[in-house]
């Protein structure tokens, strides 16, 4: 798969106009095309004159909160947001995420970060339908054969439950990408699952000694505190 996303134009709506001309700079190295606005006002303007292939939005804006922003974005047109936030505010990543946000980015972070999350996201719009046969591969170590439902660990075959395989399949669907407590309950579980975190930890803990060298210390499934998990983006070793 193409990594190559030279050209692809982000529209950053950040207020403070020194953090917006560093984001700028940072991202054109990268070789993305930026538009800048410095308004809630503005950046729903320049989102109609254009749709960009991904929207960067500082929630803290003087005139309308960046969440009015998002609900604006999210009816304007499908194109992913990745929300910028101040590190303390855990709430506000939910709710945010909850309206819709593809992911969030604390302040401060890093050029490199920036540009990997960025990348990540457009990786994952453009990807192909969901995988729902045959073999995927994670990693060396990591294979998981969707026909027989089992996953391949060093190439051991290793049994999945019925609820593990499901869940390590939405995972693999959803390749780094923060999937919330509540959206993994109710698309694995179901609705009704929606509050239970505690089964989801029981099964996340269940996948992690199938899978993992180190449960411990895992790299597949990462644990986002308070928030959700996210599953390593494999998507990146897919090439050959
Ligand atoms: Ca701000």
């Amino acid at each position: 798969m193409s990594d190559d996303f030279r050209g692809r134009r982000i529209l950053v709506v950040e207020d403070e106009p020194h953090m917006l001309d560093l984001i700028r700079i940072t991202l054109e190295q990268a070789g993305f095309v930026v538009s800048g606005a410095t308004t809630g006002r503005e950046g729903v303007e320049r989102l109609r004159e254009e749709i960009p292939d991904l929207v960067l939005l500082d929630l803290n804006l003087p005139d309308t909160t960046g969440f009015e922003v998002l609900r604006e974005v999210r009816n304007a047109a499908p194109v992913p947001v990745i929300m910028l936030t101040v590190q303390a505010r855990e709430e506000d990543r939910v709710m945010g995420l909850e309206l819709g946000a593809d992911d969030y980015i604390g302040k401060p972070f890093g050029h490199r970060e920036l540009v990997s999350r960025i990348k990540a996201v457009l990786r994952r719009t453009e990807m192909p339908a969901p995988v729902t046969r045959g073999i995927v591969k994670v990693d060396d170590e990591l294979e998981v054969d969707l026909d027989h439902r089992q996953a391949i660990v060093r190439g051991e075959r290793v049994h999945l439950r019925p609820t593990e395989f499901k869940l390590l399949h939405h995972f693999l669907n959803q390749p780094g990408r923060l999937l919330t407590h509540e959206s993994l309950l109710s698309r694995v579980w179901g609705p009704e699952y929606r509050d239970d975190t505690q089964i989801l930890r029981l099964y996340v803990t269940y996948l992690r000694k199938k899978l993992e060298r180190d449960p411990a210390h895992p790299r597949y499934i990462t644990n986002e505190r308070g928030l959700g998990y996210r599953f390593v983006d494999y998507t990146n070793n897919q090439g050959s």
